[in-house]
């Protein structure tokens, strides 16, 4: 079976074709600056270069039909026609509570994203958007929606309730409802695979840590507790976003500047975190340079970045009564040594030890412990696209 992902922004689309019995990635690819001046898709086939090519997409509609045309293409497609894509696989940010699970996509289906979309205002309805492109273009093709916040739905009321008049959950579903799940879920279950293990019987930690950066503790196989919130503001500082903080800086920072409040909020979501300690970059590469070359604030944001992780790490092993694997994922998870080894450097009361050589590669799945490490440590890069090609296949097979 051959399934379409589609990763739909408001101006950007990220897309893989996979071939689902041998998980191959025929083809995939991203269209910029959708409704915007300069627009461009970039296409890989597989084991070719990649092509970009400068074409307005004043669209969505025009966007996805580019995608098509260039998948069928006579020199460069890789499928003969549409009829050999057999399914889509759509990501969508937010399901509120009514997810749990990825779901064929119809009418009603449609609507409760739709319902979804004032907890993910810039995300639902691109998502949405694409949904129905897919829909209009290739009628009768199976739509699945893979949601990021289905897997944090198993956390328990302690973990996702806030300390707010319990109204605000009841009646404006205010709670915790993390993001990065379908990350997480992969991750979790690729590692126990590594271990030789089923996931029923692990305590695991995974640190999503990317531009956007967020911690999970799965015991079982399930979801207990995450570090995003309602919003993907909430947790560990990141690439520009703030993370925890005390919600009376709003306040406070917006009488001091005369600002409302979305003028702060713009502030938290893009000019905070790494970006704002630092001052130099949101990109840890840039950081890390900086910060090597002797930049104190550099060294600042990456202390505080890493002494966060810690801390979570610590508070979710406290939560399950212990930790079995520790797997680091994603941008920086994946690619910076230093990162993973000054967060290791706080868990010797775990009885981590790093193994040097092995912490040393990169964007490998690895065990990064030496083998007397109570607490195992692993480099495990994520797939997001798999995993909902994955579930899309599940549910339409
Ligand atoms: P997103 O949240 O946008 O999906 P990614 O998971 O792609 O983000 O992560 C992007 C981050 O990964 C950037 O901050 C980038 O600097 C960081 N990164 C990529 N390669 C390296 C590296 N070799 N060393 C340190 N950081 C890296």
């Amino acid at each position: 079976m051959n399934v379409l992902v589609i990763n739909c922004g408001s101006s950007s689309l990220k897309f893989q074709l996979i071939q689902s019995d041998t998980e191959d990635v025929l083809a995939k690819g991203l269209c910029e600056r959708i409704g915007i001046e300069g627009s461009r898709i970039v296409y890989t086939p597989a084991g070719k270069d990649k092509i970009t090519i400068e074409s307005p997409m004043p669209d969505h509609t025009n966007a996805i039909k580019l995608v098509l045309n260039c998948l069928t293409d006579e020199t460069n497609g890789v499928v003969k026609s549409l009829s050999e894509i057999h399914a889509v696989g759509h990501r969508v940010v937010h399901g509120g509570e009514k997810f749990a699970s990825s779901v064929v996509v119809n009418d009603e289906v449609m609507k409760a994203i739709e319902e979804c979309s004032n907890l993910a205002p810039l995300h639902n309805p691109a998502n949405l958007l694409g949904i129905s492109v897919c829909k209009e273009l290739m009628p009768g093709v199976p739509q699945v929606a893979v949601f990021d916040t289905a897997f944090h739905q198993t956390m328990p009321p302690k973990a996702y309730l806030y300390g707010l008049p319990y109204e605000a959950y009841t009646e404006d579903k205010i709670r915790r409802y993390g993001f990065h799940g379908t990350s997480h879920s992969y991750v979790s279950k690729r590692v126990a695979e590594m271990l030789g293990k089923k996931p029923e019987d692990l305590k695991t930690i995974v640190c999503h840590l990317g531009n956007g950066s967020s911690i999970c503790a799965v015991n079982q196989g399930k979801c207990v507790d995450t570090t995003m919130g309602l919003t993907p503001l909430a947790g560990l500082l990141m690439g520009t976003r703030c993370g925890d903080i005390d919600p009376s800086i709003l306040e406070f920072y917006a009488q001091k500047h005369n600002l409302d409040v979305y003028q702060v909020t713009d502030i938290l979501n893009k000019k905070s975190g790494v970006l704002g300690i630092s001052g130099v970059s949101s990109d840890f590469r840039d950081v890390e340079e900086a910060a090597d070359a002797g930049n104190e604030r550099c060294k600042y944001a990456l202390d505080a970045f890493k002494y966060q992780v810690a801390k979570f790490i610590g508070g979710y092993a406290a939560a399950m009564n212990g930790v079995d694997v520790i797997v680091f994922t994603a941008g920086v998870g994946e690619n910076s040594a230093t990162t993973r080894q000054g967060v290791c450097d706080y868990l010797g009361y775990l009885g981590i030890t790093i193994d040097a050589e092995a912490n040393g590669k990169r964007g490998e799945e690895i065990e990064i412990t030496t083998a007397d490490s109570k607490v195992k440590v692993f480099v495990v890069p994520t797939n997001e696209e798999l995993m909902i090609a994955r579930d899309t296949v599940a549910l339409t097979k």
